[in-house]
């Protein structure tokens, strides 16, 4: 698919010079990202396996496991299929599975790369089991437990303990530990909010381990956390392993979380950006930009504009958009011009594009494809 699309800008290129919309990425600001989230991991001495639905980029997975991380997480086997044909060996599908064809391309992946997949039913367990017995593969097992995000999982404790037994009984796969992941708490606004709810997750969590290890089932992973909690899981004692994504890009929803002093400040850096261009301006009042629903998501509210905060971006269609100029000099776009937007919600941005363009300073360094753009299955 990445043959399809020709890449919006080469190596070398003036930044200016990108074609738009497109996806760029500050060099500066994503590597220091990657070095303060691969610091703080080693040095609360847990496993970094950072997920890779927010870039799905396998040249990003390289960049992460080069500073440490174990491997990835994927939320659809599709999405590791692509990482591993794109050399990624270690991958979390952090979900449920059970379709019997899509288990069958999980199972032949077992085959080329380490492979752990969650279950929260013993119909999903079977399901995964009989595959396995079909290709002869063994693969992880976690048993996802319901944290408090109230998505997937079974309850804690005796619900979690049925399903792992069953797990331990399967000889096809492995019992390797629970996933926790509390994925309401990372946008819960206040510090201490997400505080509380990460102390109960980590109670549950400690709970369920401890039962399962009196009926003799060690739970070798503890997994969890994400951009917006992960203080809290690497502080807890419980968790050995974090799911941090968003932290490599950021992106407005993010930017609004507060600190535990009530600022919105983050120690990640917004590193990810839609491109666009100014196309038309017809009257005084707004510039119309070439991104619209088709070049962002919007499900975490508007874009923020970069760098001209005084600009607001409003009325997206399918490929436009219009950038209030109202309380600005109206004269200060140009036709032409070219504007880096923050998204709201930068996984599904990112998964709308073929390419993402890293850029350091003014000039492009490196242009990345996005290996499991498109991939939902
Ligand atoms: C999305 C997700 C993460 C990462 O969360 P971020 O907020 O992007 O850091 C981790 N684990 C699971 C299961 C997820 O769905």
């Amino acid at each position: 698919m990445t043959d399809i699309i020709a890449p919006p800008a080469a190596v070398g290129d003036a930044v200016e010079a990108v074609d738009t919309p497109a996806l760029l990425v500050d060099l500066d600001a994503f590597e220091a990202n990657l070095q303060t989230m691969a610091d703080r991991v080693a040095a609360a001495g847990l496993r970094l396996r950072p997920h890779a639905k927010t870039h799905k980029s396998a040249a990003i997975a390289r960049r992460q496991m080069a500073l440490g991380a174990v491997g990835v997480c994927c939320q659809k086997v599709s999405e590791a299929e692509a990482l591993v044909r794109a050399g990624v060996p270690d991958v979390l599908v952090s979900n449920e599975v059970i379709d019997a064809r899509k288990l069958d391309r999980l199972a032949r992946l077992a085959m080329a790369a380490h492979i752990g997949i969650c279950v929260d039913s013993m119909e999903g367990l079977r399901a995964l089991s009989s595959a396995c017995d079909r290709h002869g593969v063994r693969v992880d097992v976690l048993v996802e437990i319901n944290v408090g995000g109230d998505r997937c999982g079974v309850e804690p404790g005796e619900a979690a303990l049925e399903l792992a037994t069953a797990a331990q009984s399967s000889p096809s796969v492995r019992y390797a530990g629970l996933q926790a992941y509390h994925g309401r708490a990372q946008h819960l606004r206040s510090w201490r909010e997400r505080y509380e709810a990460i102390q109960a997750a980590t109670a549950a969590a400690a709970r369920t381990r401890d039962l399962l290890a009196a009926h003799g089932l060690p739970s070798d992973v503890i997994t969890g956390g994400g951009t917006g909690s992960h203080p809290f899981e690497l502080a807890s004692g419980v968790y050995s392993e974090l799911q941090a994504g968003s932290y490599v890009f950021m992106d407005a929803d993010y930017g609004r979380n507060l600190d535990e002093q009530g600022e919105a400040r983050s120690d990640y850096r917004q590193s990810l950006f839609v491109y666009t261009q100014v196309m038309s301006m017809p009257g005084r009042r707004y510039a119309i930009v070439d991104a619209g629903l088709k070049a962002m998501s919007f499900d975490s509210g508007m874009p923020l504009v970069a760098e001209q905060p005084e600009l607001t971006y409003c009325r997206p269609s399918d490929e436009h958009g219009m950038l209030d100029l109202a309380s600005t000099e109206a004269s200060r776009l140009r036709i032409g011009d070219k504007v880096r937007l923050i998204p709201g919600h930068c996984d599904p941005t990112v998964g709308l594009y073929d390419w993402i363009v890293a850029f350091r300073g003014e000039r492009v360094e490196e242009v990345w494809p996005v290996d499991a753009r498109g991939a939902l299955s």
